[in-house]
């Protein structure tokens, strides 16, 4: 009989994101700094044939969906094999889900064969529609790119296609209205991050955030937002604008957290599990894996993860340590 994968604050966990590279082709600055961050030595990094043993290990033990993210996971040349190979695991619900978040701009090459590989859904980072911009944002010129990527994801049938925005003080904190009403003319669902002190810079200050309540009352100014019941555990609480079908979320991290509803598990690109994304401790899955292979032994240092899980993040806590690794060495 499998264990469920259940923490000691009663919490079922189901959700598994990788971080498949540390690597990114932008620097947005609410997640790197300029001059990037140490990279994770190659030899560190799991290879595809670890990587799908130990995710079919994790669905044996009762993971039903996987996330890919970064970095910059289409920056990682297996990734098509990647979401084959998930996509091909029977989980405890049926066939494992999985999804992918990106700042797109490879989906013009890869938008297709992902699709044909198996992989459900997108969620695509745009924080705004003005070139110039982007570019201070991200610090590299990559608007038209990411684009392009967009327009492939929903061309390949990703629908409907979920764009991330995370809005920063006097870059793009004016433009929550312009970026819904693109998304509504396109299909495609928003959903506003709040910024999480997660940046590789350590920059983020509180006082300087934008939060959900600040992002919904700009909303309301131009649309009717009715929340949508049942977000289970869903990191966006999510709104039907003037009346529906179309939605807006918001993720508020920070200022209203949902550590209570948590059903995620976090592996990062050299094999460390972790219970959260600000955990201050890892365990190590790359050692074993690389040892004797014993896939009971992977399976109790996944629920001994799980057993130091705590209640919440701690983010709103004096005493509030910034986890070690950044936010493109964890994964979001
Ligand atoms: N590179 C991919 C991308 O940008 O979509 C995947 C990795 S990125 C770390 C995943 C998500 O985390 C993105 O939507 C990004 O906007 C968000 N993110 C990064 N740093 C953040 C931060 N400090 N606070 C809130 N969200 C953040
Ligand atoms: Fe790269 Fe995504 Fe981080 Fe931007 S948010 S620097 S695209 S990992």
């Amino acid at each position: 009989m499998t264990r469920p994968l259940m923490d000691t604050h009663g919490r079922l966990h189901r959700d598994l994101r990788i971080s498949l590279t540390d690597k990114c082709n932008l620097r947005c600055t609410y997640c790197m700094p300029a001059e990037g961050v140490p990279l994770l030595p190659k030899q560190e990094l799991l290879t595809t044939e670890e990587l799908l043993r130990v995710v079919g290990i994790a669905v044996d033990a009762g993971v039903e969906e996987v996330r890919l993210t970064g970095g910059e996971p289409l920056l990682r040349p297996d990734v098509v094999d990647i979401v084959a190979g998930i996509s091909a695991m029977e989980g405890g619900a049926g066939p494992v889900e999985v999804s992918m978040t990106t700042n797109a701009i490879r989906l013009p090459k890869l938008a297709e064969p992902l699709r044909r590989a198996g992989l459900s859904r997108v969620n695509i980072s745009l924080d705004t529609l003005d070139p110039d911009r982007f570019k201070q944002m991200s610090r590299r010129d990559r608007f038209e790119d990411t684009m392009a990527g967009i327009d492939a994801a929903d061309e390949a049938g990703f629908h409907p296609v979920k764009i991330n925005t995370v809005l920063m003080p006097g870059f793009n904190d004016d433009e929550p209205v312009e970026l819904l009403r693109w998304a509504l003319r396109r299909g495609f669902e928003l959903r506003f991050i709040e910024q999480m002190p997660l940046d590789g810079g350590h920059e983020w200050q509180r006082s300087t955030m934008i939060t959900g309540a600040q992002i919904l009352a700009k909303l309301r100014t131009e649309f009717t937002l009715t929340e949508v019941p049942g977000r289970g555990a869903a990191p966006a609480e999510l709104f039907h604008v003037d009346g529906g079908p179309a939605r807006v979320g918001v993720i508020a991290s920070v200022t209203m957290p949902f550590c209570g509803a948590c059903d995620r598990l976090r592996l990062t690109a050299d094999g460390q599990l972790r219970s959260c994304l600000f955990a201050r401790g890892e365990t190590d899955l790359r050692s074993p894996l690389r040892g004797n292979d014993d896939p009971d032994e992977i399976v109790d240092l996944i629920h001994s993860c799980l057993a130091g899980k705590r209640p919440g993040h701690g983010i709103n806590e004096p005493g509030f340590l910034q986890p070690p690794r950044p936010m493109s060495a964890i994964g979001g």
